[in-house]
């Protein structure tokens, strides 16, 4: 299916509805030019609070508010949900698919946001086991893992099956791994205390581990250093320098510096280590003139953020890779700023591509909670910890949440959450724990077989009935 297009004013495609996706459609607001934004999820999700979500602090809409409403009033964007499959840049089409259905979408511009994913080094069978921390799926699974964990140990009465059930195993001490295990420990001594008969919640095991020798290396040594010590003041042990070997059903394998290996039996066990950039970064650097990706499959840009030969070819935020620019939502935010005014100059004919200025990254820090009224954060040179740092962190996140709604409600869920010991979204279901393993396991025509069999179902009923059907 190819999209009709009813003018031929400058056709825009912006894959990503993330930091980078959102942020270019919005800065394109004003220009005399037709958007189109191609996303496989409908909502703009804000990842730095996934861990909330998995932790029963937020629900999964506080932080992911549909795309399409947050840009219902710009009549500029079409909005398409469909996973991109394919990207020509010789016949400047970008290729998606919802279900069964392919879209092909032209464009003049396009700027491609795609992010990345959880990277397991090349041991992606560890993900059926542990799962990673990059989407909504993700985190209503770890919810449904964390606390299924807690009612599995209140069901057995073998103390050592037991103690394994109660052993949470975060692999990863970056901010993610640093504000899940604090999430964790918090849970079980404050929320869950005294909830059960059996077991004493705060008898379980939060387990921080990682390759490297420090907590939250990009930060410094200091702050590392403090998280850690805040870390270990609630009851979570941090390993380090603890190479991950294995991961199965009963427990982690850990290598040590010395070669020895341990076995850390656990039933809960949550990656937060490494990305992989989407393969659409790949797709694009082999059709450029000689751009290449990184070891994490990030596109090295040219210094205005395109790619060799394809002037009007952005990639920015997760999945580029630029000296000086960390993975983060700064980093997509202004990527995404620069390449969507590029377009705007270039519409007004004040843009020659041989002569563009270079993006230039504004570094505006990066911060990490411990736990409640505990964070880290760092601005250039300043280092600051404790409560201040968390008042900074708590001020920030609200005001780059997206939708006033959100922000009120967020504001609720933490004051419940933080002034008090509630957490109001703890329901879990099965869907959580089982729907990512067995989707998987059906493979990538689990979407397909399932139209299939629902097309067949309505001409059934629609011959039953002897009513026309429509599928
Ligand atoms: C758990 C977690 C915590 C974080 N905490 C922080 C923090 O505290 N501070 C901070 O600054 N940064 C943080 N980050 C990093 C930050 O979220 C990312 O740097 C940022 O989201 C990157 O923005 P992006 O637009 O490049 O990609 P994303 O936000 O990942 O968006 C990618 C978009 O592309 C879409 N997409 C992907 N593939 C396709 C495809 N084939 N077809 C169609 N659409 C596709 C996705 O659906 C998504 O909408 C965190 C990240 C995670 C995972």
């Amino acid at each position: 299916m190819s999209i009709p297009t009813a003018r031929t004013r400058h056709r825009v495609v912006v894959i990503g509805s993330g930091f980078g996706g959102l942020t270019a459609a919005k800065v394109l607001k004003r220009a005399d030019v037709d958007v189109t934004l191609i996303s496989k999820t409908n909502s703009h999700l804000f990842q730095p609070l996934l861990y909330q979500v998995a932790a029963g602090i937020l629900s999964e809409g506080e932080i992911a508010p549909t795309t399409r409403l947050v840009l219902r009033k710009q009549k500029n964007v079409r909005v398409l949900l469909g996973d991109v499959e394919a990207i020509d840049l010789t016949a400047q089409t970008v290729t998606s698919k919802l279900i069964d259905m392919h879209t092909v979408t032209p464009f003049d511009s396009l700027i491609v946001a795609a992010g990345a994913q959880q990277s397991y080094f090349g041991n992606d069978q560890f993900a059926t086991f542990a799962p990673g921390m990059k989407s909504i799926d993700d985190a209503l699974e770890l919810r449904g893992r964390i606390l299924g964990s807690f009612e599995a140990a209140e069901l057995t009465t073998d103390q050592v099956e037991r103690d394994r059930r109660l052993t949470f195993v975060v692999v990863g001490a970056g901010p993610t791994g640093v504000e899940l295990a604090g999430q964790i420990a918090e849970l079980s001594t404050r929320t869950l205390a005294g909830a059960y008969r059996t077991i004493k919640p705060t008898d379980c095991r939060v387990i921080l581990l990682d390759a490297a020798p420090a907590v939250l290396s990009p930060m410094g040594e200091n702050l590392g250093r403090k998280a850690q010590r805040r870390l270990e003041k609630m009851g979570v042990e941090v390993q380090l320098s603890a190479m991950v070997t294995n991961v199965d059903y009963w427990g982690i394998t850990v290598q040590d510096t010395d070669g020895s290996e341990r076995r850390i039996p656990c039933a809960c066990k949550m990656w937060a280590a490494g990305i992989q950039a989407s393969p659409l970064g790949k797709m694009i650097a082999e059709q450029s003139d000689g751009t290449e990706t990184d070891r994490a499959g990030r596109v090295l840009v040219e210094p205005d953020l395109t790619v060799k030969g394809h002037p009007h070819v952005f990639v920015v935020g997760d999945l580029m890779a630029v000296p000086g620019v960390p993975g983060m939502a700064q980093g997509a935010i202004q990527g995404a700023t620069y390449a969507a005014k590029t377009i705007k100059r270039s519409l007004k004919g004040h843009d020659d591509p041989a002569r563009r200025k270079a993006f230039k990254y504004f570094d505006k820090g990066s911060m990490a909670t411990v736990s409640r009224f505990s964070a880290v954060a760092k601005v250039r040179k300043l280092e600051f910890s404790g409560f201040i740092a968390w008042l900074a962190w708590l001020v920030l996140h609200l005001y780059y949440l997206v939708g006033y709604k959100n922000r009120l409600t967020t504001i609720i869920a933490w004051l419940i959450a933080f002034a008090g010991r509630g957490r109001d979204q703890m329901a879990i279901t099965s869907q959580m724990i089982y729907a990512r393993v067995i989707l998987t396991k059906a493979g990538p025509h689990a979407q397909g077989a399932l139209a299939a069999f629902e097309r067949a179902e309505h001409r059934e009923q629609a011959e039953a009935t002897g009513r026309p059907g429509t599928g």
